[in-house]
């Protein structure tokens, strides 16, 4: 390993990007192996109605338990499995744990599952959808699918078609991340989505800078005059609650409520005895 003179900061700068080299490749490598490895799994993160704090559905996410490294981010593993093609097969195996564990809960909640531009493309994605809902048994209406921005920027008429496929099965379709993509407004009119999610980055910044509060009131806004529901994301603060009910924001997500969790730690909310709203089941919210 080369370590260059000139300061250890230099030095430490160099080995850490050889770390990250290493991670990256361990990950091109072992990506595609995930899911035969049963090494996925899913947890679940709710979504509660800014007023009343009812929970309407719950946000799924991948998780990868590397054997040797640990717990990996999807954020680092997803761009691997896209460019290695493994979030095909990855894509298909969180779609149907997601609507597997909805149709068990007894409580009508939405389920939202993530879904890459490389799996929307596929030519049998929207049959996917058809075959994982009739094979579990969950209402159509009851399945949500996010997609981001970079959706239409390649092949959006592919991505518009399979899109419409699905909608028309009862499917709803939400725009994630929404603000921080190339063309923001033009996708909005690209396909008539159902949901906004507003990009946890505005929501983390809005108690204390003016502009990004100025991005959240405006994309709430939006949202309300074409008719879509509004879900801000990453939602960690009594603050960031009492400011998006005053800018009329119709849904939250975030740490606050309940982190990212293997859906038995919401088993009081899908289960048989699930309270009305999630005030009862976490007192504290009760004075928010
Ligand atoms: P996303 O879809 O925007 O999901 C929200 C991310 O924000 C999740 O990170 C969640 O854990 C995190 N989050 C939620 N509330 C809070 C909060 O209050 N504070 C903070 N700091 N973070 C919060 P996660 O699970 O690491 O996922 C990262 C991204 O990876 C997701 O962003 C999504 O783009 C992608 N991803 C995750 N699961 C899947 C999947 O099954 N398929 C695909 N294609 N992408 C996925
Ligand atoms: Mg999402
Ligand atoms: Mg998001
Ligand atoms: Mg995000």
């Amino acid at each position: 390993r080369r370590v260059k003179r000139g300061g250890c900061g230099y030095a430490l700068f160099e080995s850490e990007m050889q770390r990250e080299q290493h991670r990256r490749r361990i990950m091109q490598r072992d990506v595609g192996l995930a899911v035969d490895k049963g090494e996925l799994s899913v947890v679940f993160q709710p979504q509660v109605d800014a007023r009343t704090v009812a929970v309407g559905g719950f946000e799924a996410l991948l998780r990868w338990k590397h054997p040797e490294h640990g717990s990996i981010s999807p954020a680092d593993f997803i761009p691997a499995a896209e460019t290695s093609g493994a979030i095909i097969p990855m894509g298909a195996f969180v779609l149907r744990e997601a609507c597997r564990e909805a149709a068990r809960w007894t409580a009508q909640l939405r389920v939202a599952v993530n879904v890459s531009a490389a799996q929307i493309v596929q030519a049998d994605f929207a049959q996917l959808v058809k075959d994982v809902l009739s094979e579990t048994g969950l209402a159509p209406e009851r399945l949500e699918v996010e997609v981001t921005e970079s959706l239409f920027i390649q092949d959006s008429a592919t991505a518009k078609m399979t899109l419409q496929e699905i909608k028309d099965l009862g499917v709803s379709v939400a725009i994630d991340d929404f603000g921080t993509g190339y063309s923001s407004l033009s996708t909005l009119r690209a396909f008539p989505f159902d949901r906004i999610k507003v990009d946890r980055s505005f929501v983390s910044d809005m108690i204390n800078n003016s502009d990004a509060a100025a991005i959240v009131n405006s994309v709430i806004g939006l949202g309300r005059a074409m008719g879509l529901r509004v879900v801000a994301e990453g939602v960690e603060s009594d603050e960031q609650v009492a400011m998006l009910r005053l800018l009329r924001c119709h849904e939250i997500q975030g740490y606050l409520f309940g982190k990212p969790m293997p859906i038995g730690a919401y088993a009081h909310l899908t289960g048989p005895k699930h309270p009305r709203t999630y005030s009862s089941a976490l007192p504290k919210l009760r004075e928010i």
